[in-house]
């Protein structure tokens, strides 16, 4: 059974080909490797390098390969260029995403899963947040992501496409030996950063804010491992193939760590001191997340079980360790 995975060949998107592949999917990446690594992708997935949005490269990818499913990744994901650069965003990550929706039309594929983001929520009402909740983005980034749900799910209701929004919350980790992670460039994300800063790359972290109404200032995040992540994916893709209707589903562990607690949890696995200094909170940044996945849980059968921070940056202090792009 083939699964297209567009964006394959970026950090989330590599993790899940691999998944796939583990599971006996067969796997077609198109990426344009704009912020992908062609390195990323496992050997075994048929790699097409070009743009989603390209009509007749996507009438060679799905006239070449049966697809019953294409699980979307690719986008630019950085909170803070989608704020300087809003073309950019609405560009790739709506019409980009538009023109993939036709494809699909033209080519009568019927399963889309969709890569979409805890930033569609904004500042949350409350916590845990769940799926009902509100959705007001407070950045460029959030409502592109929102804005791609809402056109995935009218191509649904107009063209019979069946469709899962998953909404990430923090995503971290990498697979356990170390041959793939996040590299992002340049990187915004917290635990990247730190173990930069452990690894000699940077001097020191800063830390957005230590005024929050938080148990000790700093903000707090749910934090879920890649891997987790991607057994999501797949169980989403399976859930359309077995004819359950559309749906969107949050993934996060429901606990929500610091950033000093992450900074400490990284200077026990790493034993570096890791020196840090506090910097002005960052634009748009909530001061908690955290996420209610009862319903992944419940109707998917999601079953996350590196839901430890400490596996996750050990994980990705592997990676770290062994950076190859
Ligand atoms: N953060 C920080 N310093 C950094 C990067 C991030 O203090 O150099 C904080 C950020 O303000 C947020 C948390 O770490 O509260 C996680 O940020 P990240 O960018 O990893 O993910 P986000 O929550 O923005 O999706």
């Amino acid at each position: 059974m083939k699964v297209l995975v567009t964006g394959g060949a970026g950090y989330i998107g590599s993790h899940c080909v691999k998944v796939l592949l583990d599971k006996g999917y067969e796997v077609v990446v198109v990426d344009n490797l704009e912020t992908g690594y062609k390195d990323a992708v496992d050997s075994k997935a048929k790699l097409y390098i070009g743009d989603i949005a390209d009509e007749s490269l996507m009438d060679r990818v799905f006239s070449e390969n049966q697809v019953l499913g294409v699980i979307h990744f690719a986008a630019f994901s950085l909170v803070g260029e989608s704020m300087t650069n809003p073309y950019k965003y609405y560009e790739n990550n709506v019409a980009k995403t538009n023109r993939l929706l036709e494809s699909m039309v033209k080519h009568n594929v019927k399963n889309i899963v969709f890569s979409s983001t805890a930033a569609t929520y904004g500042e949350p009402e409350k916590t845990p947040i769940v799926e009902t909740d509100r959705q007001l983005p407070t950045n460029v980034y959030g409502q592109t992501k929102l804005a791609m749900e809402q056109m995935i799910s009218w191509y649904g209701k107009i063209y019979g496409i069946n469709h899962v929004a998953l909404r990430y919350f923090n995503v971290a980790g990498a697979i356990q030996d170390g041959s793939i992670g996040e590299a992002h460039n340049p990187e915004t994300h917290l635990i990247p950063i730190i173990l930069q800063v452990a690894n000699g790359k940077r001097e020191k972290l800063n830390v957005f804010g230590d005024d929050y109404q938080t148990k000790d200032g700093s903000c707090i995040r749910d934090y879920i491992h890649v891997l987790d992540l991607c057994d999501a994916h797949v169980l989403a893709l399976e859930y359309l193939l077995n004819g359950n209707s559309s749906g969107v589903f949050n993934l996060g562990s429901g606990e929500g760590f610091s950033v000093f607690e992450m900074v400490e949890a990284a200077r026990k696995i790493t034993g570096h001191p890791i020196p840090l200094e506090i910097a002005s909170r960052r634009a748009g940044d909530p001061a908690i997340l955290i996420a209610s996945s009862k319903k992944a849980r419940q109707v998917l059968k999601w079953n996350p079980t590196r839901e430890n921070i400490e596996v996750m940056i050990q994980d990705a202090w592997t990676w770290e360790k062994n950076k190859r792009y």
